[in-house]
């Protein structure tokens, strides 16, 4: 027998599952609401007029490929902490932010779950019930144990506050908490920022390790104002890792950029952090690649470029707001004893939207995808398809 005869099967993807199920489908009318994806009002993944100017710059300068340093594109790397710290903020001025080019924000969790697993093996990960579906796995194979804090509250569809917060306040000093800096995946559901300020201060008050993930920044209500929560840990002083992708905001899914940031106390820390970072990278992939990376350091420095990114950026971002409006009204009239408000107030990509894995089976006989948990991906609808949406999900409640 072959040395592999008894491995087993690992479990499917349940998210890329559905896309297999969707794929085969033969259905021409057939609609994806499980995806990860910003689609566009014709159904399609936009290429941002940004990135193709920034390419078209690019492919001018026909610039040899070497390889990357270990952290990443020099460039790249200042313009994701201006990104994601502001471009006035104290960590950058007195040196004590480091930051490594990732390979899309699971690249950067990654490098943040191993370099954490090296210099406090005994602390435990706490993610938030849910979270997105990779978080769990991923401190896992890192080696960590992960655990649950409180978070959604299905009779309101919000977040559970109170409980949240009892949650943090027990957990043990030196735990390490994943936050959803923005838009929070699966539900929707964020904080407000007085909510903010009372995490921010059990965070401090108990001695945890915050690392913020920040998926989505500019889906919310605007690069800055999603950025904020960044801001405001890294104001408090205390120890922080941040990941952040453009994977969303430059519709750039497939080229994996993304980007862990660390906040050390000073500058020397810092240097030495940077350095283990750079381990964990050496022994894992060596170096990022370079085209994506080129592409968002040149969309981001270039004040033409930039200008572009953020008005592509917002019309994404009204976007899906307005499909938000356009579903809870147009459910409203044609389901009027159910209340679908809440998918107004939710935040980003993603709506918990309440419909049990039973209902979601019976819109998937009709060619309508959503995930068993009764997430939809709010940036999949269109003008085209929101009343076969709205239809089928009036027809199975
Ligand atoms: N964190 C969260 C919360 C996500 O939803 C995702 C997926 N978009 C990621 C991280 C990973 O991002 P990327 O696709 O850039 O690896």
């Amino acid at each position: 027998p072959s040395v592999f005869s008894a491995i087993e099967m690992a479990p499917r993807d349940p998210i890329l599952g559905i896309t297999e199920a969707f794929n085969a489908d033969t259905n021409p009318a057939k609609i994806n609401l499980g995806v990860g994806v910003y689609y566009d009002d014709n159904g399609k993944v936009p290429l941002l007029k940004c990135v193709e100017k920034a390419e078209a710059i690019l492919i001018e300068q026909h610039a040899p490929r070497t390889y990357l340093p270990i952290e990443g594109l020099a460039a790249y790397d200042k313009a994701v902490q201006e990104l994601v710290f502001g471009a006035d903020s104290a960590v950058i001025q007195e040196k004590r932010a480091v930051t490594v080019q990732a390979l899309g924000g699971t690249g950067a969790l990654k490098i943040g779950a191993d370099f954490l697993k090296r210099f406090s093996p005994d602390s435990e990960v706490y993610i938030s019930n849910p979270s997105w579906e990779n978080h769990r796995a991923l401190f896992e194979s890192a080696g960590f144990k992960v655990n649950n804090y409180a978070y959604y509250d299905e009779t309101t569809h919000g977040v559970n506050f109170p409980a949240m917060l009892a949650a943090l306040k027990a957990m043990p000093r030196g735990a390490i908490v994943v936050l959803h800096a923005c838009c929070h995946n699966p539900t929707g559901a964020d904080l407000t920022q007085a909510q903010w300020d009372d995490v921010i201060a059990a965070v401090v008050a108990g001695g945890l390790v915050p690392f913020l993930d920040m998926a989505y920044q500019g889906f919310g209500a605007g690069i800055a104002e999603d950025g904020a929560v960044v801001r405001r840990f890294a104001a408090t002083g205390v120890a922080l890792l941040v990941s952040n992708s453009f994977s969303k905001s430059f519709s750039l899914y497939g080229e994996r950029v993304g980007a862990l940031s660390v906040v050390a106390a000073s500058a020397d820390e810092a240097a030495r952090l940077l350095s283990q970072l750079k381990r964990v990278v050496r022994t894992n992939y060596s170096n990022p690649p370079i085209h994506g990376g080129k592409v968002i350091a040149t969309a981001l420095s270039t004040p033409e470029l930039r200008q572009m990114w953020e008005d592509e950026l917002a019309g994404m971002r009204v976007r899906i707001k307005e499909m938000r409006e356009t579903f809870v009204q147009k459910l409203k009239a044609k389901a009027p004893g159910h209340d679908f408000d809440f998918v107004r107030e939710q935040v980003g990509m993603f709506s918990y939207s309440g419909l049990t894995k039973e209902q979601v089976g019976k819109l998937r006989e009709q060619s309508i995808y959503a995930v068993d948990t009764g997430r939809i991906c709010v940036a999949a609808l269109n003008s085209k398809n929101i009343d076969v949406v709205v239809d089928a999900i009036a027809k199975v409640l």
